[in-house]
């Protein structure tokens, strides 16, 4: 599929209106969020926004003026992040912040997100929906999610936003006591969970954690990142090669590192 190069959108009652005109190399996937944050919820009334995040460049207001004028509005619950709608009909339309703008995908003209349709509403030339709501983007504020009311929403789950620094996947952020050593991972695709679980009883993984019997999960060390001073964390070797990694402040066990194999 060729990707879009423009697009238009505007509010319910057509009072506002901007038009996007992507940059050559604008990643789509990298750029898809559907949000379950509580901001957007309120404000959209929608349990799921998808959003579409832009260089604000990119990104221009063409009514009622290109400099925000009424009925287009912002309201801002953290100060600095303004989030757009229309005084007159209350749609949702972008958030911005940070040199970015967030557009709502549902605010995009339907000839574009849908695609063009004929006489009959068969849709005649595809629009541009799948790669604005890229189903391999982010899913962000999963910790939001309704059962299965959001289960089917695809893409890769973020306890938190992307967009605010906060790269921690829900099923795989961990950290140690104290707070100083705090590491993310990102489960391999087909990651099989059932044959990389282990239970140890060896006499190190006791002595180290004090248990008598420790859970692991063994993972590829590039899926693995550790988001904290590499100062605080601690690396005992009992025989080259392998690495035992505890944090100096608190003493909790982290993991137990085999290049490139790790188990935590
Ligand atoms: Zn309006
Ligand atoms: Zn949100
Ligand atoms: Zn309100």
């Amino acid at each position: 599929m060729s990707s879009p190069t423009k697009i238009t959108g505007g509010c319910l009652c057509k009072a506002v209106r901007y038009e996007v005109n992507f940059p050559e190399d604008h990643d789509f996937k990298a750029n898809s969020v559907a949000c379950f944050c509580s901001l957007c919820r309120k404000q959209s009334g929608a349990v799921v926004v998808h959003v579409h995040i832009l260089p604000r460049s990119s990104f221009t207001w063409t009514s009622p003026s290109a400099t925000p004028a009424a009925p287009l509005a912002n309201y801002q619950v953290i100060k600095d992040n303004l989030r757009w709608f229309c005084t007159a009909c209350g749609s949702y339309l972008a958030w911005e912040g940070n040199g970015i703008i967030e557009v709502t995908a549902g605010t995009v003209d339907e000839e574009f997100l849908v695609g063009k349709k004929d006489g009959d509403g068969t849709v005649i030339e595809k629009g541009v929906g799948e790669q604005f709501c890229h189903p391999e983007g982010a899913v962000t504020w999963v910790n939001n999610s309704l059962g299965p009311v959001t289960e089917g929403i695809k893409g890769t789950r973020w306890k938190f936003s992307v967009a605010h620094g906060e790269k921690l996947p829900v099923k795989a952020a961990g950290g140690c006591l104290c707070g100083a050593i705090r590491y993310s991972v990102i489960f391999p695709p087909g990651h099989d969970f059932a044959m990389n679980s282990t239970k140890c009883l060896c006499t190190a993984c006791r002595k180290q954690s004090g248990a008598m019997m420790l859970h692991l999960h063994t993972l590829p060390l590039s899926s693995f990142s550790c988001v904290a001073p590499a100062s605080e964390l601690g690396d005992y070797s009992r025989s080259p090669g392998y690495h035992r990694l505890f944090c100096k402040r608190c003493g909790s066990f982290i993991a137990w590192r085999q290049d490139p194999r790790l188990c935590g």
